[in-house]
């Protein structure tokens, strides 16, 4: 099926996607022979990243996989889940969940596709938790002249092959480590002191913690802590317990957020902070996001207090999260223990890049890697700096897709050549 070409936008509504062609194939034989008679192309996720990353631009063609068959087959006996290109983290879980089992982490949505999520690094929180490209152990992709290959995790090209910006091919399939099922609660508490932080202790003290401000003043106003039940209790001395239920984004309702107050619930419905019923976040928003060493952690966020007024003005809410090291080449937490710090901005990108400017001279010092699905403007020879494994990376892409069709100018610019 071929839709106009105009007025396909991303989730946020700040990118119009500029592609000559539109189309969302009905069989696999129809993506590989656009795919094979196409000299550009990138696949459109559910649009959930805030910058160019999916845009082919005007000589390319733009797929989207939403009318392809949908797959959840799970392998109860092996573990497994493998998951089609277009489905969504909230479709994968029920599926997992129904046969008693979980994936390990979640991000705080699960309206985002499974293949678009870990294409650009996405993440949850958690000491002990990597980003969810984590849980991926074989990739099915269709490459440059429509042929299939499949990577599985123990080829040599495997940690260049999840978290791939989209530059490999279109990803058809993932297969992903499962576990048991398991309960999580969840607790919120509020205003916790910058004074005194003891990081890396709040960091650790459940499976998945979160804390949020609005650099209004100084601290933390809210900290989720997703607790699983099979863990230890809940020890949480540096703050008091919420009183009512709570959202992120202040002024927000709660209603649209997983329940809270320790109730105990299924992994799904509480490692995400937003349920898959309603619009996640505030749907009015620009978002930002930095990976940097989690040891640099009581540092960098002093050096965000410093620019808390700036940043203060153009801010809905500002998350700070964990993540596990990574082995994956192109991912932001690439072979190291992160702190990811997170900025959900006002609406209004004129006002909102001065600031995100502000914030990357504040961490420039802790190596910062910014989220690939979103807003940065740091030089791109920097972001490629950060990245020990590009020409690996860059020798992949070459090797599967000799003429660049899975290219487009952000990963041109971003990655250099
Ligand atoms: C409200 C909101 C909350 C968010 N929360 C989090 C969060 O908690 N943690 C976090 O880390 N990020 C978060 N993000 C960012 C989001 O997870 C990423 O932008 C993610 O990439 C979105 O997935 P998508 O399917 O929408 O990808 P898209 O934006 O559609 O695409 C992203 C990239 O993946 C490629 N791609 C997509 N599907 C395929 C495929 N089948 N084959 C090949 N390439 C493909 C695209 O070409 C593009 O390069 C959030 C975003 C929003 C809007």
């Amino acid at each position: 099926m071929t839709q106009a070409a105009h007025g396909v936008t991303n989730w946020a509504r700040n990118i119009t996607y500029t592609p000559r062609e539109f189309h969302r194939p009905e069989t696999l034989d129809a993506l590989r022979a656009l795919v094979a008679g196409s000299a550009r192309v990138r696949v459109l996720g559910s649009g959930h990243s805030f910058n160019r990353i999916a845009d082919p631009g005007g000589d390319g063609v733009l797929l989207s996989l939403a009318a392809l068959p949908a797959a959840t087959d799970v392998d109860s006996a092996a573990r497994t889940v493998r998951v089609s290109g277009g489905v969504r983290y909230a479709e994968l879980a029920r599926a997992v969940h129904a046969r008693g089992l979980a994936l390990a982490n979640m991000a705080s949505l699960p309206h985002i596709s499974v293949a678009g999520s870990v294409a650009t690094g996405t993440h949850g929180s958690g000491v002990g938790n990597g980003p969810l490209a984590a849980a991926v152990r074989e990739v099915e992709l269709v490459t440059a002249d429509g042929s299939a290959v499949t990577i599985a995790r123990g080829d040599a090209r495997f940690d260049g092959a999840v978290t791939s910006l989209g530059a490999l091919g279109v990803v058809t399939a993932l297969t992903l480590d499962l576990e048991p099922a398991y309960e999580v609660e969840q607790h919120v508490f509020t205003e916790l002191p910058l004074a005194g932080l003891d990081y890396e202790a709040v960091a650790a003290s459940a499976y998945s913690v979160s804390l949020f401000t609005d650099w209004r003043q100084p601290g933390f106003r809210q900290v989720w802590v997703k607790r699983r039940t099979d863990q230890a209790p809940v020890d949480f001395p540096w703050a008091p317990a919420a009183t009512e239920a709570l959202h992120p984004v202040p002024g927000m309702p709660a209603v649209n957020c997983t329940e809270q107050f320790g109730v105990p619930g299924p992994w799904h419905e509480r490692l995400p902070h937003f349920r898959a019923e309603f619009t996640p976040s505030s749907g009015a928003e620009l978002q930002s996001e930095y990976l940097l060493p989690r040891r640099a952690a009581p540092e960098a966020l002093h050096a965000l207090d410093g620019v808390r007024s700036a940043v203060a003005g153009v801010l809905q809410t500002c998350e700070v999260r964990t993540v596990a090291a990574d082995p994956q080449w192109l991912s932001p937490a690439h072979g190291r223990d992160s702190v990811a710090l997170h900025f959900t901005w006002v609406e209004d990108t004129a006002a909102v890049l001065p600031v995100v400017r502000r914030v990357e001279e504040a961490l420039a010092a802790f190596d910062p890697r910014p989220h690939w699905g979103k807003v940065f403007t740091m030089p791109p020879a920097t972001v490629r700096d950060r990245y020990p494994r590009l020409a690996d990376f860059r020798a992949l892409a070459r090797s599967l897709d000799p003429d660049g069709k899975f290219g487009n100018a952000f990963v041109a610019e971003v990655l250099g050549g």
